[in-house]
């Protein structure tokens, strides 16, 4: 994929933080994290850049497990803005910026993260990322001041926020913690282990960490589907269709959920302010590989292995995860058989030994089936030698 684009030139540098003009601009690398925690890297992935926007989304976890979804919800909202980065975007009846993504909400959200002054709120910062990416993550200092010392646009964002009620910090204060975070190096491999964990659930897929738990790594994936590319993300999510999230360093971070993360690196970027050249490999690989999130699954398979009757017992042999779908395909074939002649009379036993995960509404489903089958009169017994199916996912 970096052979078939790497020789597009298109786009430009961001020059409106000065030091970011300074970077080579043919680098152009990519890599590729495993659920299992296998990388894969091509080109310049071991290229240092600095992380810009692409800290928000990890920023805004940070702030939800801090706060909950409810109370950072009081001062960022969850709509995707249609609007530039760093576009004047509150919300006119709450004020509240529309997205964590764009700077507006992401100033105020990096506000949210705890600390007494901006050096210990910033340690924060730069240590949860930093245990996303698997090692400790360091600041690019030119770049940092560069931003500092010409962000007005961002000062003025923040001011408007804080106008509005709905910033809890200074402009000052808030500010240069948020122009620190984006000043924070990362690489493209770094890029695809954070985005990583974001598919593992919340889970480093390198080093196993925990770091986010479920419910959060969802919210924060939902908002990077419908606003991480800014006013592209409508285009983004029909071509590409993975949660991702650009920034104007050149690095884009994608996730394909339950299977890997990826991270990109090309600092030329378009009018929007994402990278040309990694926007281009994402969508040629989400054309070769399919890998968008709402392709239709191809081979439906069945959760049950074996059925049959032997004497008095039938036995269901069971495999797999079994979600919704798998949960009914099981409840149709044993309710649909249910007055057999030859099952009628038949003790059921469910041998789930092959099931590696049960999801919550599935097992509240078979479990009832079970209850009314026992009920009815039926014997059912369940082999579960690894509990899979006692516990509830
Ligand atoms: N630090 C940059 C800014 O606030 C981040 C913008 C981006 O990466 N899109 O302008």
């Amino acid at each position: 994929v970096l052979a078939q684009h790497r020789g597009d030139a298109d786009g430009a540098l961001a020059d409106y933080i000065p030091e970011l003009a300074s970077v080579d601009p043919d680098r152009f690398g990519a890599a590729l994290v495993s659920v299992h925690g296998r990388l894969y890297t091509a080109g310049d992935a071991s290229t240092p850049f600095t992380i810009q926007s692409i800290s928000k989304p990890f920023v805004y976890a940070l702030a939800l497990a801090e706060h909950g979804l409810e109370g950072v919800a009081r001062h960022v909202g969850f709509e995707p803005s249609g609007e530039p980065f760093n576009a004047i975007s509150l919300d006119p009846e709450s004020g509240r910026p529309e997205n964590p993504m764009i700077n507006a909400g992401a100033i105020v959200t990096s506000a949210l993260v705890s600390g007494s002054g901006p050096d210990e709120r910033f340690e924060r910062i730069r240590a949860f990322l930093s245990v996303c990416a698997g090692r400790e993550l360091d600041v690019d200092e030119d770049v940092w001041h560069s931003e500092s010392v010409t962000g007005h646009r961002n000062r003025a964002l923040a001011n408007l926020a804080l106008a509005a009620g709905v910033m809890t910090r200074s402009v000052d204060d808030a500010c240069e913690v948020y122009f620190r975070q984006c000043a924070i190096r990362v690489t493209a491999t770094d890029l695809a282990i954070m985005a990583g964990t974001l598919a593992d659930g919340g889970v480093n897929p390198c080093t196993g960490v925990a770091v986010l738990d479920e419910e959060i790594t969802r919210h924060v994936l939902s908002i990077m589907l419908s606003c991480g590319m800014y006013d592209e993300s409508g285009e983004w999510a029909v071509r590409v269709g993975l949660p991702a999230k650009s920034g104007v360093g050149g690095g884009i971070a994608a996730v394909r959920p339950g299977q890997f993360g990826i991270g990109i690196y090309s600092p030329r970027l378009d009018e929007k302010g994402n990278s040309v050249r990694g926007v281009a490999a994402l969508r040629s690989l989400a054309a070769d590989y399919d890998i968008h999130l709402l392709s239709q699954p191809r081979v439906p398979r069945s959760p049950i292995v074996h059925s049959s009757v032997e004497g008095d017992r039938w036995t269901v042999v069971l495999r797999g995860e079994i979600d919704f779908i798998s949960a009914e395909e099981i409840i149709a074939h044993i309710v649909g058989h249910h007055d057999d002649p030859d099952r009628r009379d038949a003790e059921l036993w469910l041998d789930t030994a092959g099931v590696t995960r049960v999801w919550p509404e599935a097992l509240r489903a078979l479990t009832a089936v079970v209850a009314r089958l026992r009920e009815s009169g039926r014997t059912v017994a369940i082999t579960d030698p690894s509990g899979t199916f006692g516990r509830d996912r």
